[in-house]
């Protein structure tokens, strides 16, 4: 069964259209990179995904739930991490999740192992009582990722994680993430408007003012519009698209 399945998905702001018969799916611990410049609709699709705006047409399956059939169901299966940071930087990286925890109804003890195995898990067992603000970029974005799977979602979404953090912070987070993918059989959809957070084998969906202008694995989606992914990306985002 796929993590994600999104059939024919519209959405306008009033008389803007922002996404246009947007339709792909995700199977079970893979990793898709959903590509598009600024303004392409990529933020609107995570809305329409974690249900800060309802459909307004097609549908949205997350675990084979129908969200807007079951969304406790869906949403269960789904953790988020937005494109702007929501971390109380003069919190301890414990006390952000904990918050989190029991807002998912976890008891204090639940809470406490699910807070231990999820920072071990990105690596930061050691950072726990620290202040965030201590935490440079990358690492904030971990604490972001842990407490995103608190409940244990099968999909895992990011809006553009990696904007404003460092080369090496960039390259360290796309590797982490996709190591929870293979590891764990996570899926995850990460957006981003860099070409270079993009590698061959992943799973890469291309999104140009609100409508998917390509998909399938990053290098065959090169090799079948111009070769490298710049020149493909190039031809498939600078022309209008008609309505
Ligand atoms: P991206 O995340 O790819 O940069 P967005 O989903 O934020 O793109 O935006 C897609 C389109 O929808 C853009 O044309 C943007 O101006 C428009 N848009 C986004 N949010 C709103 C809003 N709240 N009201 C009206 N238009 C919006
Ligand atoms: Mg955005």
């Amino acid at each position: 069964m796929n993590a994600l399945q999104v059939s024919d998905l519209s959405f306008a702001y009033g008389a803007r259209e922002a996404l246009r018969q947007v339709g792909f799916a995700l199977p079970a611990g893979q990793f898709a990179a959903l590509l598009g410049p600024n303004g392409a609709g990529k933020s609107t699709l995570i809305a329409l995904l974690t249900r800060l705006y309802d459909v307004q047409r097609g549908e949205i399956r997350v675990g084979g739930h129908c969200l807007q059939a079951s969304p406790r169901a869906a949403l269960r299966q789904l953790g988020v991490v937005f494109q702007q940071s929501t971390l109380d930087l003069d919190l301890s990286v414990e006390q952000n999740l904990r918050y989190h925890a029991a807002l998912h109804g976890l008891s204090r003890r639940q809470g406490g192992s699910r807070i231990d195995a999820e920072l071990a898990r990105q690596g930061l067992a050691e950072r726990r009582h620290e202040r965030v603000r201590n935490l440079n970029g990358g690492h904030r974005r971990r604490v972001e990722i842990a407490r995103a799977l608190l409940h244990e979602p099968r999909l895992l979404l990011l809006d553009e994680p990696s904007v404003g953090l460092d080369p090496g912070s960039r390259q360290a987070l796309g590797l982490h993430v996709r190591q929870l993918c293979s590891e764990q059989g996570i899926s995850v959809l990460w957006t981003t408007h860099l070409l270079d957070e993009v590698q061959p084998g992943d799973a890469l969906l291309i999104l140009h003012q609100g409508r998917l202008v390509a998909s399938g694995r990053a290098d065959a989606v090169s090799q079948a519009h111009g070769g490298d992914l710049g020149s493909a990306f190039t031809r498939l985002t600078t022309s209008g698209v008609c309505s």
